[in-house]
């Protein structure tokens, strides 16, 4: 496997070192230049399988070579011990349950992989290396407890004071060891600018720092896998599907992408966001604008300006962004619009979707999940198109209860993993939003 940078200014690497990287040296996310292609034989031989089974053998094609299959296979079983229901809501809607893994967020399927791909390779090399991440709430959770406890790797993730819940920041603050958690006083866009910046810092080299956000190739790939997992459990090949996916920096939506390139029939992605609708208004006018600050609403961790992602999938469409915006090179826009459709949801929507969705089915989700939800549902107003649809929970109501509590009066259950943290102590560092300050720290930090 051979990647390329989306700033195309980059030598092409392979998958070891866009894992480690993160980012291209010439600022680009790093993208596939060729994924494997699924035959209708090997997407049905998937229906039944457990669903390591199908990471296992996803991956094996996509990584081959890179990684030996014994590792490979003992990586999928161990990071993949929790189930992925695929929830009816109408014969024709389904929601697949993303939200079962350790921080009950579906970031954990990303995380939870690219944690042990990286420590693969590291402890072949005898190497070590501190990851940054920045979060707009369930990143950080998810990474954090994804490399909690590994020897060489060490986190340090940057988060929003106000913009995440209590639950999302212990889930950060609680572990300490090799995890460090930074309270900024900004939005996530602050942070994630910050997190960039040291990246492109040359005096910060020597930290041997790495990313661990959505821009990591190491997250998108394991992004692919449920989309085709979904696929095979619930269609015939080559019938179509549609998958609704409530978005913010667009990484799942990418894997989604991904799964169609490697053969999946996808009919229609759709790209649920919030307020924050630079995307869907990119996707009706062709002009890009980002918005800055970005909205607050309360699916949080969607609360994105200006999404990373979307340099990728603009390659993917034959055409050029670089990481601030700029459009160098139009996409096939006909296409893009064609396969892509991107709706945006209020806040008042995501209530009310909430509410509905409890009182009609008797089914508890929470303010990401209820966007995706809506998305589909004005999608299908609009189009008059029925084919069955996968919406996707990409968090436990739990992580959410007061929105959850005030929409249907019902107290979610905690999971387990959740209720541990409650009680624990939590470490963190305050800082602001000038990079001269987080610089200092890093040095001070890391030396
Ligand atoms: C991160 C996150 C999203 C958005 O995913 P992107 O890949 O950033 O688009 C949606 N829901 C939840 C719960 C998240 O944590």
């Amino acid at each position: 496997m051979k990647l390329y940078s989306t700033n195309l200014n980059a030598p092409e690497v392979s998958f070891r070192e866009a894992l480690i990287a993160g980012l291209a040296p010439d600022r680009g996310l790093y993208m596939p230049k060729d994924l494997p292609h699924f035959s209708k034989e090997e997407i049905d031989s998937f229906r039944d399988a457990p669903y390591p089974e199908i990471a296992y053998r996803v991956l094996s094609k996509v990584l081959e070579g890179e990684v030996d299959d014994q590792s490979l296979k003992a990586i999928t079983y161990d990071a993949y011990n929790y189930d992925v229901p695929l929830e009816e809501l109408d014969s024709n809607t389904y929601i697949m349950r993303l939200d079962r893994g350790p921080t009950a967020s579906f970031k954990d399927f990303a995380a939870r992989m690219m944690a042990r791909l990286m420590q693969y390779y590291l402890g072949k090399e005898n190497k070590s290396l501190t990851i940054l991440t920045a979060t707009s709430g369930d990143t950080g959770s998810a990474v954090a407890d994804a490399f909690y406890g590994l020897d060489n790797i060490r986190v340090i993730v940057l988060f929003p004071t106000g913009e995440v819940s209590d639950r999302q920041r212990k889930q950060m603050t609680t572990l300490n060891g090799n995890i460090t958690a930074i309270s900024v006083d900004g939005k996530f866009d602050d942070c994630q600018a910050m997190v960039k910046q040291a990246f492109a810092d040359e005096d910060l080299k020597h930290l041997n720092l790495s990313s661990a956000n959505s821009i990591n190739i190491g997250r998108l790939v394991p992004q692919s896998i449920y989309y085709i997992y979904a696929y095979a459990r619930l269609r015939d090949y080559p019938e179509d599907i549609i998958f609704s996916i409530p978005s913010g920096n667009f990484g799942n939506m990418m894997g989604c992408v991904l799964a169609k390139t490697m053969g999946i029939p996808v009919r229609k992605i759709i790209a649920s966001v919030n307020e924050n609708d630079e995307v869907p208004c990119f996707l009706l006018t062709g002009q890009y604008e980002k918005i800055v600050p970005s909205k607050n609403c309360l699916s949080n961790a969607m609360n994105v300006g200006h999404p990373s992602n979307l340099a990728r999938l603009i390659t993917v469409y034959g055409g050029a962004m670089d990481e601030k915006g700029n459009i160098s090179k139009e996409p096939d826009m006909a296409r893009l619009r064609n396969d892509i459709h991107s709706g945006s949801v209020s806040d008042d929507q995501t209530k009310a979707t909430i509410r509905d969705i409890y009182q009609k089915y008797d089914i508890l989700i929470e303010p990401h999940g209820a966007v995706g939800i809506k998305g589909l549902f004005d999608y299908r107003a609009e189009s008059n198109d029925d084919t069955l649809a996968v919406t996707l929970e990409t968090a436990d109501p739990a992580k959410f209860p007061e929105h959850v509590r005030a929409e249907t009066g019902i107290e979610p259950q905690i999971p387990q993993s959740l209720k541990e943290i409650e009680e624990k102590e939590e470490f963190m560092d305050d800082l602001g939003t000038d990079y001269a300050g987080f610089r200092k720290y890093l040095l001070e930090k890391l030396g």
